[in-house]
Formats: C-alpha cells, structure tokens, sequence
C-alpha cells in the first residue's frame, strides 16, 4: 500500500478570480474596489451592485479581519484533505467590509470564536498557486 496523497484541488487562474490569485502569488492581498462610489466586492465580478458602475481597481486590503463564522469538517470530502480534518472552514471579514472563505492555520476548530481578530498569511500550494489563509492576530493588532 502506498502512501500518495492525491494533490489538493487548487482554483482556476482564469478571468477575475485569475487575476486575483496572481496578487496573491505576489503576497498581497487584494479586492476589486469600486472607483464610482468605493465599495470593496469579493468574489471578483465585473459590475458594481452598489452603484451599477463598471469601473474598479485592484486595492489592497489591510490584510486585517475578523471570524465572522465557522464550519467543521470531520469528514475529508476529497482524499486530498484526508489528513486535514478535523478543521474549519473559516468566514473572515475583513476590515474593508469584504468576506473571504478561508482558513485560520494555526487556530485549532475548538479554540475559534466569532470576533477573533486574524491576519492574512499566503500558503504557496503550488509555484502557480497561492492561496490566502489566516493567522491569529497578535493582541492589539485590529482593535
Ligand atoms: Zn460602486
């Protein structure tokens, strides 16, 4: 019996959502914000749902949030994750308003909490693919 863990399913890099995990590649942290009236949106999409604008930019988070809310996966739904579980798939809002699915890596699911203030830390999965996850946020940190 071998030991291969088949490879993790990793995003598509096309269009938008391409776009925004080539700024992650480069450790930043970025969502479109709109240049009409300054609402940040994630996921990527084209059209502005505040104001109807089809203009944006590329802006940088502060890379700062909150958990806003959890789930736990006990089960592995794909062999890639078989060692993985138990963990959470983590809600974070961060400070820009935006809410990204992620995870809080080094944050076991028992000791997670709604308000927990996280930081933005890149996982390079692959040398294509970074993935954004998170990291408690020292004390003092995002007030
Ligand atoms: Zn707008």
């Amino acid at each position: 019996m071998t030991d291969a863990t088949p490879p993790r399913p990793l995003p598509s890099l096309t269009g938008l959502a391409g776009e925004f995990y080539a700024w992650c590649r480069k450790h930043e942290l970025r969502f479109q914000r709109c240049t009409a009236c300054g609402t940040w949106r994630h996921v990527p999409r084209e059209l502005c749902a505040a104001c109807g604008s089809w203009d944006w930019e590329w802006a940088r988070s502060s890379g700062q949030g909150r958990v806003f809310t959890w789930t736990v996966a006990v089960r592995a739904m794909h062999p890639a994750f078989q060692r993985a579980v138990p963990y959470a798939a983590v809600v974070v809002e961060m400070d820009e308003g935006v809410r990204i699915l992620s995870t809080v890596a080094d944050c076991p699911p028992d000791a997670l909490g709604i308000g927990v203030p996280v930081t933005v830390a890149f996982d390079e999965v692959t040398p294509e693919v970074t993935l954004p996850t998170f990291r408690r946020a020292a004390k003092g940190v995002s007030p």
